[in-house]
């Protein structure tokens, strides 16, 4: 057998107008889609398979041939099998030595196995360069022309040669290859494709937990409360009156919680005098998440804005209209224009509409296809300035709206406050930590720190 010819295939230049060709053991599903779509962008296509037969699923213009004859005729060779049956490719090392072999299976579990599925292939098969590739396109994917899908690549692998190869193939066929490093990165792309919006789980739950707590917060004081001592029936609050209580309470929470991990860090840093020691590990987590923190906190905001607008058309508000205007007849007098109580309405209005819009922005800017197109000082000046903005538009709205009953003894039911006090708690402590910080005296302090200076430091000149 000789082995040499193919081995000086994997480093033979390629010809402008010819690809070079590309087998792939297996004929399941991903092995055909892959195919088929390599076809398409002009690559010879060679499967080994157990059966050299060829049927109507296989891509047309591909040949099937047995493993090892399969294997002689290509430079690049995609494992397009599942893990477990890797053991038959120990026969085949010899003609796999100095093959670009390209790993793309997938697990079940994360971490199914202490080594990656590509590493157990480096170890089977030590002649040959292993590359882990594909692994996160689906077949469907590929068969449906990757418009819908995540068009990225993950490329992995030790041979800079060999990752390069692969990569230009990933380019071919219209996908984004992305460098991950040498196979030791391949464990960490294997668990990609398993991992269920891992960044989403906590801010999902937080504010799951958060609206949860103030629906039964608001059942207590607004109808059952009312049911016991005023005897009125207002059990209908439940569909809309008591969701547009919690959206923007957990809307305003969600947001200070985007700006708190910030501030804490800073007063970390100030406390150690560097930035040098790593923040604990759940502060690093909160910090991870804090985009998906405030798209949520929006979505609260967008809910109470739509709640807001179709309030008017509510039978409840419409009643209480008329009756103020019918006691008003029946007493014939009307009731003067109360000028303070206008001033506070239209200004927690504005303040309101203004600090959604902020809020809106702030939002798009988060979005990749956005974050890609400005440079990291804009991004920073959206995301920071205008964030706070934001958040001291909507704690200020809140606080223009509820703030003339922060001192009557009615807003204290069962001597509780009213949710939108709650919800000015971690907002406003952010607002007033954030104010010290950006006192001279405390923020040259922390600009050095963030710059490297440091306290105590470890090394001294
Ligand atoms: P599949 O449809 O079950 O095909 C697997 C192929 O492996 C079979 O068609 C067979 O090909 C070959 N095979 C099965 N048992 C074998 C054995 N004992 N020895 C040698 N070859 C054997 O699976 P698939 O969905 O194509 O997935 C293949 C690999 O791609 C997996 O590692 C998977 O994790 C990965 N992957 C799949 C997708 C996807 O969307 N399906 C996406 C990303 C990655 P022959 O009959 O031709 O020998």
């Amino acid at each position: 057998m000789n082995t040499n010819s193919s081995n000086m295939m994997a480093l033979a230049p390629k010809t402008p107008n010819k690809r070079e060709t590309v087998c792939i053991f297996g004929t399941g599903d991903f092995g055909r889609a892959l195919g088929h779509k390599m076809i398409q962008c002009g690559y010879p296509v060679v499967y080994g398979s157990r059966s050299t037969q060829i049927t109507n699923l296989i891509p047309k213009d591909a040949e099937v041939l047995s493993h090892a004859e399969a294997a002689q005729k290509a430079a690049i060779i995609i494992i397009a099998i599942q893990r477990q049956h890797y053991n038959f490719l120990i026969p085949l090392a010899e003609i796999l030595h100095g093959k670009v072999v390209v790993d793309i299976s997938n697990n079940l579990k994360l971490n199914q196995y202490p080594e990656s599925n590509a590493e157990y292939l480096a170890r089977l098969l030590p002649g040959a360069r292993v590359v882990k590739a594909f692994n996160t396109v689906s077949a469907w994917a590929l068969q449906s022309g990757a418009l819908d899908a995540s068009r990225q690549v993950f490329v992995c692998g030790d041979d800079m040669e060999a990752k390069q190869m692969v990569m230009d193939i990933v380019r071919a066929l219209g996908l984004t290859p992305l460098d991950q490093g040498s196979l030791l990165a391949a464990q960490e792309i294997e668990n990609y494709p398993l991992q269920l919006f891992p960044m989403w789980k906590f801010p999902v739950f937080l504010s799951l937990g958060l609206t949860a707590f103030f629906f039964f917060y608001c059942l207590a004081l607004d109808i059952v409360y009312t049911y016991i001592y005023e005897n009125r029936n207002f059990s209908f609050f439940i569909a809309l009156t008591i969701p547009n209580r919690i959206c923007p309470v957990v809307a305003l929470i969600l947001l200070g919680l985007v700006y708190l991990p910030g501030v804490l860090a800073a007063i970390i840093q100030l406390y150690r005098g560097t930035k040098y020691r790593r923040f604990p590990d759940w502060l690093d987590k909160w910090m991870l998440c804090r985009k998906q923190l405030g798209l949520l906190a929006l979505a609260f905001a967008s809910l109470h804005a739509v709640f807001t607008l179709v309030s008017p058309m509510r039978a409840f508000v419409k009643w209480r209209t008329s009756k103020a205007i019918v006691s008003q007849a029946l007493n014939n007098k009307t009731e003067p224009l109360d000028t303070t109580n206008a001033w506070l309405s239209d200004s927690y209005l504005a303040l309101g509409i203004i600090g959604f819009f902020f809020f809106v922005l702030v939002g798009i800017t988060s979005l990749p296809s956005v974050s890609n197109s400005v440079n990291w000082r804009e991004f920073r000046f959206v995301q920071s300035k205008l964030g706070y903005l934001t958040l001291i538009l909507c704690t200020a709205h809140t606080l223009v709206y509820g703030g003339k009953w922060f001192l009557s003894p009615s807003a204290y039911k069962w001597y509780l406050p009213n949710i939108y006090m709650l919800s000015l708690v971690v907002p406003c402590a952010v607002l007033v930590v954030k104010f010290v910080l950006i006192f001279p005296c405390v923020d040259k302090p922390l600009t050095q720190i963030r710059q490297g200076w440091e306290r105590n430091p470890k090394y001294s000149e």
